[in-house]
């Protein structure tokens, strides 16, 4: 059990943003109770806030107007007592705070700290935890919704539930080995086993299913614009931009921080990285050929496909539609202000049942179409998004790709009428990788890893 107090701020830098220093642990409140000038935050009541000055005991000068919140334990996110200190004088301000709340004896938080205390006193569990970190990370309010109700423990209680229906299978076989006289328990039958195990596994499949879905709905869908020069792809990065809400994002807990451009397109995010030959590639195909250009589309989860109502196809249209065979794109046909040159049949069967979408992006036309298209090849219509619970975290993926497969081991030993003993080995496996997801059977050395991955303040 941790006995030191921890400090961070705990509020992504910005400029302008309030701040926010946060402390946990015993000695929380005394120091800042020393610093404050206000009211005496040992003797107010759990759950309030306070105004009041953050002094420097060096100086005795006032170092910052605060609002300090009082939260004592158990009731926290860490169980422990914690303190924020909310900050308004933009970093300086905050990080003066935070130094000199160091100097009182509170040690700097390791990245994720806050959230492994939670996790080390019970408060969550591993997948939660993890939640916290996408949280953190998430673009859009999907994608912020997915993390919130993986927070909520709907992943673990499907996890459990499946971890539960493992177990019993197994204890099954255990009683019948341990105890073959108890005549009122059936026997397990491989074709009980056998049914079981499909029921498990195919539930499973089910997560793996919607994971690709969280995957993308956290880290944006990989977007890039291709088309031959002059047909309209700055123009049509422009329009998205300007039309939806471009965030830009720091990415926390990378040591130097990664910037990226974020298009929010009804809900959905398309991340326009600014990869070399993907972003506005002018004559992708010209220059590095149809198979290279392909391998590098592939590396995009969506195309944008550009061309021009006011020309006729050309060899190098023919080769784009070759490098985007078979990959998720969206044909735009731009300028249709202007005289139509290009034989639109011909591009319908190129395009091969992808969507076809018109513009003109200087009369703004056509636009919303392209947005609903975007929209609709993501989600397939409006999908229920309450109706899911997303498996969106890289970690999970492989432990339930690796619990699977311990279950297809468990039905060729079933197959092949290996004795049950033998086979529930496979089935405790599936058992013991299901939880580490919820950290039921993860390893010290593991959580340290997970937590330190989280941005600091968390
Ligand atoms: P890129 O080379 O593919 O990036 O094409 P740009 O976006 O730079 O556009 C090339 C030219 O086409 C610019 O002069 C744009 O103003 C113009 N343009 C873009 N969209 C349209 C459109 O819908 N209609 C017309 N008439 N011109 C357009
Ligand atoms: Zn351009």
């Amino acid at each position: 059990m941790e006995t030191d107090t921890i400090t961070a701020i705990s509020t992504p830098s910005g400029e302008g943003a309030i701040a926010i220093v946060r402390l946990s642990g015993p000695e929380a409140i005394s120091i800042v109770d020393k610093l404050f000038q206000g009211k005496s935050l040992n003797d107010v009541d759990s759950h309030t806030i306070h105004y009041g000055k953050i002094m420097d005991p060096t100086t005795d000068e006032v170092a910052e107007e605060v609002m300090v919140s009082v939260m004592r334990a158990p009731k926290t996110f860490t169980r422990e007592d914690v303190v924020e200190v909310n900050c308004h004088g933009g970093m300086v301000a905050v990080n003066r705070v935070l130094e000199i709340i160091l100097s009182q004896g509170a040690r700097l938080a390791e990245p994720g700290e806050f959230t492994k205390r939670a996790f080390l006193h019970g408060r969550i569990d591993l997948s939660q935890a993890e939640a916290v970190m996408d949280l953190i990370r998430a673009k859009t309010d999907k994608a912020m919704s997915v993390a919130l109700k993986q927070m909520d423990g709907r992943l673990s209680a499907l996890i459990q539930q499946l971890r539960q229906e493992l177990l019993e299978t197994v204890a099954h076989v255990e009683v019948n080995i341990d105890y073959p006289e108890y005549d009122d328990v059936e026997e397990m039958s491989h074709e009980m086993m056998q049914k079981k195990t499909k029921q498990v596994r195919a539930k499973i499949e089910d997560l793996l299913q919607v994971a690709k879905q969280g995957k993308i709905l956290r880290e944006g869908i990989g977007t890039a614009i291709i088309g031959r020069p002059n047909v309209g792809k700055s123009s049509l990065m422009n329009t998205l931009v300007q039309e939806n809400k471009a965030i830009v994002t720091e990415i926390p807990g990378t040591t130097r921080d990664i910037i990226e451009e974020y298009v929010n397109v009804r809900g959905v995010p398309l991340r326009l990285v600014d990869t070399a030959g993907i972003r506005d590639t002018e004559d992708i195909v010209e220059k590095i050929g149809v198979e290279r250009s392909r391998q590098v589309l592939k590396e995009s989860d969506l195309i944008l496909f550009v061309l021009n109502y006011n020309e006729a196809l050309t060899d190098e249209d023919i080769k784009l539609f070759e490098a985007v065979q078979g990959l998720e794109y969206i044909v735009i046909i731009n300028k249709t202000d202007l005289e139509q040159k290009l034989d639109l049949e011909k591009v319908r069967k190129l395009a091969n049942n992808r969507p076809v979408v018109t513009t003109s992006l200087i009369e703004e036309e056509g636009v919303n179409e392209l947005e609903s298209a975007i929209a609709q090849s993501f989600f397939e219509g409006d999908i229920d998004m309450g109706d899911l619970t997303y498996v969106s975290n890289v970690r999970h993926i492989q432990l339930l790709k690796q619990a699977a497969q311990a279950l297809d081991d468990a039905m060729i030993g079933l197959e092949s009428e290996m004795p049950l003993d033998i086979v529930q080995i496979d089935v405790t496996r599936s058992w013991e990788f299901l939880g580490e997801i919820i950290g039921d059977t993860a390893s010290d050395s593991l959580i340290d890893q997970l937590f330190s991955q989280f941005c600091l303040g968390k």
